[in-house]
């Protein structure tokens, strides 16, 4: 009985232990562990911008113009990053829809006081926002690709 107890405890945590590898395995395949990890595209290992702080402003939107672990190009071509500004009217909208949801239907604020917080936390998540429309962007055209080690 003793041994059986034991069979199932050792199945459970191996389960356990297994599932945990999956989910994180998976997890750092996605997009958006890049986005929001701000790594490389490529091989979600190399960092995407020189500072992790987005409020270092005199940091905060300086890039690597390659990748320090698999090489690949960010800057890939000239005036690659405009096109960062539909990711970042995207991003924009969908948070100004969630903003109204939470404070005009959940919590009855009036449409006034939605627009002035809107405005003043569109000021404060701009450096936010800004480096996250650029790794959406990249990310559009940039498939993951686990790096081969030797
Ligand atoms: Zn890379």
């Amino acid at each position: 009985m003793h041994a059986l107890y034991n069979f199932i405890i050792y199945c459970d945590v191996s389960l356990i232990t297994f599932m945990k590898i999956s989910i994180l395995m998976s997890y750092k395949e996605t997009i958006l562990y890049s986005v929001i990890k701000a790594k490389c595209p490529r091989c979600h290992e190399g960092d995407f911008y020189e500072t992790n702080n987005p409020y270092n402003l005199k940091k905060f939107d300086k890039m690597y113009k390659k990748c320090t672990v698999c090489g690949e190009d960010f800057e890939r071509e000239t005036g690659y990053y405009y096109g960062a500004m539909f990711a970042s009217y995207g991003l924009t909208v969908a948070f100004g829809i969630a903003l109204f949801i939470v404070m005009c239907v959940l919590m009855n604020f009036t449409e006034i006081t939605f627009l002035i917080t809107f405005a003043i936390l569109q000021l404060l998540f701009m450096p936010i926002f800004y480096r996250l429309s650029r790794l959406v962007w990249i990310n559009i055209f940039v498939r993951y690709k686990e790096l081969k080690r030797n």
